[in-house]
């Protein structure tokens, strides 16, 4: 195990905290925690925001969210804002990895600790990582496809190429696709990562690759929204039924995947990593100790981290996963 201490002794002038980290001896009641992130766009959002708000407030805390919807300066100065209004903690779901290291800057240069909400921001001194295992979701993702079909041609539908989880997510898929590309089998017939997660880019994507290609023997589309997009040019082609994966468990994809048009999706339960998150938020706002089991490096530091596992749904476990925690109900699916 790793323990987790910031201390306030600083090395540069980016920790040259205004206010000490290791300093404070804040109660719950005292604590105030900022949440910045991307975009309230996407369904999945608005559950991260609604039960971490919730469990910080059950904790004793104060918090407040403001959502960036997919723009970078507007999340530096919701971020600053935030900073100004004297968060203890700001927990953060970067829209672009790189740039929101600029965040972690002005945390620290005001002397509050930065956590790292589902993306990891790289090239900053992050505190703490908390996310999903995502090599795995791509590695989930290629697996139940290939359950499906081995052969032929095949499409990967990327995300964000801004979003770090996106190349975490190709890069596990592609782990298991190598061997099969290696020996003939698979021809990757598409390849491409989808600006800002937009559907309506992946479904340009998919149209531009069937309108020289009539043969698509699957997809490999990294989230739910994407897998909708490339799904709607399937069908327009009259190609609806190619296997398709997705990541989320978004209502419109659970249907899909009952109504048969989409394969799989990963579920990864919001209400663990958004209750986990909040948790760990007031502690290191009360400066308390957290222990993690692993790290991973993001370019310029091993960043302590908690990697939640993502689990695989297909129309026969829809049941034991998400309706059973709770996530979706059978009336959402089935009416
Ligand atoms: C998240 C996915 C989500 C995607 C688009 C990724 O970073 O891990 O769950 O579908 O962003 O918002």
């Amino acid at each position: 195990l790793v323990s987790v201490f910031i201390h306030a002794a600083c090395s540069n002038i980016e920790e040259q905290a205004t206010k000490p980290i290791g300093e404070s001896h804040l109660s719950a009641d005292d604590v105030y925690v900022g949440f910045v992130i991307d975009t309230l766009k996407e369904e999945r959002w608005y559950s991260d925001k609604e039960i971490f708000e919730e469990e910080v407030k059950q904790l004793g805390a104060r918090v407040k969210t403001l959502a960036a919807n997919g723009n970078d300066d507007v999340q530096i100065k919701q971020a600053e804002l935030l900073l100004e209004e004297g968060v203890d903690v700001l927990v953060v779901v970067p829209h672009n990895a790189e740039i929101s290291a600029k965040i972690v800057e002005m945390a620290h240069f005001a002397g509050v600790k930065v956590i790292s909400y589902d993306r990891l921001i790289r090239n900053a001194n992050v505190d703490l990582y908390i996310s999903f295992d995502n090599e795995q979701v791509g590695k989930l993702q290629v697996e139940e496809i290939l359950n499906h079909v081995s052969k032929g041609n095949f499409a990967y539908v990327g995300g964000a190429e801004s979003d770090n989880n996106a190349h975490l997510f190709r890069q596990g898929a592609m782990s298991i696709l190598q061997p099969y590309i290696d020996r003939g089998d698979i021809r990757i017939v598409l390849d491409e990562f989808t600006e800002g997660w937009n559907p309506s880019i992946a479904q340009e994507n998919m149209e531009k690759v069937l309108s020289n290609l009539n043969d698509i023997d699957a997809v490999i589309a990294a989230n739910d929204g994407t897998a909708g997009g490339v799904i709607t040019a399937l069908t327009k082609a009259g190609l609806q039924g190619v296997p398709v994966s997705g990541q989320d468990a978004e209502l419109s994809a659970v249907k899909r995947i009952v109504d048969g048009t989409q394969t799989m999706t990963v579920y990864k339960s919001i209400q663990s990593l958004a209750k986990h998150a909040a948790k760990i938020a007031v502690q290191i706002a009360k400066n308390e100790e957290i222990e993690t089991n692993q790290t991973i490096n993001n370019g310029k530091i091993d960043v302590p981290s908690i990697l939640l596992e993502p689990i695989p749904v297909t129309n026969n476990n829809i049941k034991e996963t998400i309706i059973k925690d709770g996530y979706l109900t059978e009336a959402d699916i089935y009416n």
